[in-house]
């Protein structure tokens, strides 16, 4: 079906072409607006380079010199301009398909205007029909290719992809506990203000159109201003302009380059500098990754002494695979559970693998020999029908609870009793420090024993 086969039968202007959407012909009120209309487009047509007229007529599969024009309505019928897009892709559909539900209208409505704005508007579109004549060599679906090159190729998404690595050490260790221990602090608050208005532009970037084009569908529309096609992709709520002409994505938000490029390796710079400042943290982390190293099989509680106490801090902790090095990219590899764990290495940064493994076996053996005696000589926190909870099981229970924000009373009670039910497993409470602490004593006196800290 042309668009021919679907207007009015009576096509009473020369420069219009009607096309009915559930519409009447107009009244003669509105015949005589279409006769201002049917003569500005002649007027404007006129002045266009015949190159552009021919473009519009291939376009709409018009004569030249003929402006398509919908008359849109059920009782009232308004005259509206087609967007010009519903005739690029015409080819793909089966027939022409307007209807006053579609989105193919530009709904301005033309009554309110003045002649002066009429024409300016009219211009506008024109344009947009010729410019958008210069794009049918294309399919919808080849052009949304091109877009999506074309927005992995944009000189700023091309810096972010270059600069990954850096962008995501920088977030990573932004949110570290590592950064609490560099020095001096007013650097790293200088530090951590950069990285604010630094990673700004990126993080303006939805999370999977930030070093590439998306995957999700998108969308193309012919931008008001008929130089570009406006790209939405409604999953990522982004919006972009793409320049076919030139081939370009231009970014709602362009920054400037050479600008980010800048910025982007002085926060880089700016956080090795700081590392390599605190050359105390460097040593105790290097040495914090061997001892996690030396001690993989060893079973231990930090509770029988200050070694396995280390040892115990980082069993949950990450360290990078390579030696510890004070740079960004080395550091954001760092994971550790507790901070303590910089200062319990500290009486062992000297130490060889067998000297420490001689620590942790010394430690197990004094333990293994505690007498009674030692026992009593413990300070006791609580006590309550003859169980007794010591100060040092509270610390740990306190240290733990520290960094466990979720825990609750009555998971807590689960947890020392050493019922490793679903929720407790679920939530990988049965391997904690804490897991079946007071599993001697009946059920119902634990609550009293929190409460004595809680
Ligand atoms: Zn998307």
């Amino acid at each position: 079906m042309s668009l021919t086969q679907v207007g009015f039968t009576d096509q009473p202007f020369d420069h219009l072409y009607l096309l009915p959407i559930g519409a009447e012909l107009p009244s003669s009120t509105s015949k005589s607006f279409l006769n201002q209309l049917n003569a500005t487009i002649k007027e404007l047509l006129h002045a266009f380079p015949m190159e552009d007229q021919h473009r519009i007529a291939k376009l709409t599969q018009l004569p030249v010199g003929v402006f398509p024009l919908a008359v849109v309505g059920e009782t009232n019928a308004y005259p509206y301009l087609i967007q010009p897009d519903y005739f690029l892709w015409k080819k793909q559909k089966q027939g022409l398909q307007l209807t006053t539900q579609t989105h193919h209208f530009d709904t301005k409505n033309l009554y309110k205007l003045s002649e002066t704005q009429l024409k300016s508007y009219l211009e506008l579109q024109l344009t947009r029909y010729a410019f958008t004549g210069k794009l049918i060599s294309l399919s919808r679906k080849q052009w949304k290719a091109k877009a999506q090159a074309a927005y992995s190729q944009n000189p700023f998404i091309e810096l972010a992809r270059e600069k990954r690595d850096v962008i995501e050490a920088v977030e990573v260790l932004n949110r570290s506990m590592l950064l609490g221990v560099l020095n001096p602090p007013e650097d790293v608050a200088f530090w951590r203000h950069r990285v604010e208005i630094v990673l700004r532009p990126y993080r303006a970037l939805p999370e999977q159109a930030r070093y590439v084009a998306c995957k999700h569908p998108i969308k193309l529309e012919i931008s008001k201003s008929a130089t570009s096609f406006t790209v939405t992709c409604e999953e990522c709520d982004l919006q972009y302009g793409y320049y076919p002409l030139s081939d370009q994505v231009v970014l709602h938000e362009e920054p400037s380059i050479e600008q980010a490029k800048k910025r982007i390796a002085t926060i880089e710079r700016q956080f090795n500098d700081l590392a390599e400042g605190t050359p105390k943290v460097i040593k105790a982390l290097q040495k914090l990754q061997q001892v996690q190293l030396w001690t993989k099989n060893v079973a231990t509680q930090d509770i029988l002494g200050p070694g396995h106490q280390l040892v115990a801090s980082i069993r949950e902790a990450v360290f990078p695979h390579d030696l510890i090095e004070p740079t960004l990219l080395s550091f954001q590899h760092v994971k550790l559970t507790t901070i303590d764990s910089l200062r319990f290495v500290q009486p062992y940064l000297a130490f060889t693998k067998e000297e420490f493994l001689n620590v942790l076996q010394d430690e197990l053996e004094q333990a293994n020999h505690t007498t009674t005696e030692v026992s009593k000589s413990e300070v006791v926190y609580f006590s309550t029908k003859g169980y007794e909870l010591m100060e040092e099981e509270v610390d740990v229970i306190e240290d733990y609870l520290a960094r466990d924000e979720n825990m609750t009373f009555h998971l807590l009670i689960q947890v020392l009793k050493g019922e490793a039910t679903s929720k407790v497993r679920s939530l990988n409470l049965h391997t904690s420090p804490i897991f079946g602490l007071l599993r001697p004593w009946p059920k119902k006196l634990i609550p009293q024993a929190i409460k004595s800290f809680w």
